[in-house]
């Protein structure tokens, strides 16, 4: 049985369809990416249920079974190449065409981090084309959705970490927060993170900057929008970084990952006031 975070991520999209207009076709697009890693998903737990759990002290991402992914890279490009927009799809011929020892070197280049280093040291490089930079960034894109639902899967079936303090990138693997939540407690609420790779969730302080560290409160804000109230936009002052949190105490309903990706009016709200996205997501804002 596949778990049912998949299903639960599909139906909120085709809610937030009708509920959010302006961002109907990235949700739409989003539906279709989540049924594809749904199956891939599936297929990794049929050839991982016998497999002992890994041990909580073991960084998720010193697991890699390439000869599980491999297989099964060419059919997911040629199913994103059907549904993605055009340039993700003319990403995905290009990513065929390398063949496996490109493909190889792609999830191994992400899973590693390699290509993180690489690609910010090209922004760096003036050298570089737009064009160019934006197939890099469409190429990582693909590797992301493939490489997703394994570590996610990966984070479930391990024994339970106990994580030291708050940190502000992923206790499991290290992948920085795609989104904040905030979830009841006593009388207030509590604040957590969710990793952009494996989707674990962990705590985290409620003013503190996941990029630059900043705990005084004048530097830390946040912003809402009266017909979104349940989702706010955090900003940090200091580095002028952003991350958008999931009010859960507002509506229970919310999927986080999927209500991140609907409110696109709260990025357009905060790149106009010159704050930057700590972790861009799968629709690429
Ligand atoms: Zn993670
Ligand atoms: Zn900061």
């Amino acid at each position: 049985m596949t778990s049912p975070q998949w299903d639960r991520r599909i139906r909120r999209a085709a809610e937030l369809t009708s509920a959010y207009p302006f961002a109907a076709e990235g949700l739409r697009f989003y539906a279709r990416v989540a049924t594809v890693q749904k199956n891939l998903y599936a297929e990794i737990q049929k050839a991982l249920a016998d497999s002992p759990k890994t041990s909580a002290g073991r960084p998720l991402r010193d697991e890699l079974d390439i000869f599980l992914l491999l297989p099964n890279f060419l059919p997911f490009l040629s199913l994103i190449e059907n549904i993605a927009p055009v340039p993700l799809a003319n990403a995905a011929v290009r990513m065929a065409e390398k063949g496996p020892a490109g493909w190889q070197q792609a999830i191994e280049g992400f899973w590693h981090r390699e290509t993180e280093l690489a690609s910010m040291m090209d922004n760096t490089e003036e050298a570089r084309s737009g064009d160019s930079l934006e197939a890099t960034a469409s190429e990582r894109l693909l590797v992301w959705i493939f490489l997703q639902p394994y570590a996610e899967y990966l984070a479930i079936n391990r024994e339970p970490t106990i994580v030291d303090g708050t940190p502000s990138t992923c206790p499991l693997c290290g992948g920085k927060p795609i989104a904040g939540v905030l979830r009841s407690e006593g009388d207030g609420a509590k604040k957590s993170l969710i990793c952009m790779l494996c989707a674990h969730e962990w705590n985290f302080r409620r003013i503190y900057c996941p990029a630059c560290g900043e705990e005084r409160e004048p530097q830390m804000a946040f912003y809402s929008a009266p017909e979104i109230s349940h989702v706010r936009v955090d900003v940090c002052d200091t580095c002028h970084a952003y991350l958008k949190s999931i009010d859960l105490t507002k509506t229970g309903l919310a999927v986080p990952i999927v209500d991140e990706l609907a409110t696109i009016p709260l990025d357009l709200w905060a790149v106009e006031h010159g704050y930057k996205k700590l972790q861009v997501n799968m629709l690429g804002i």
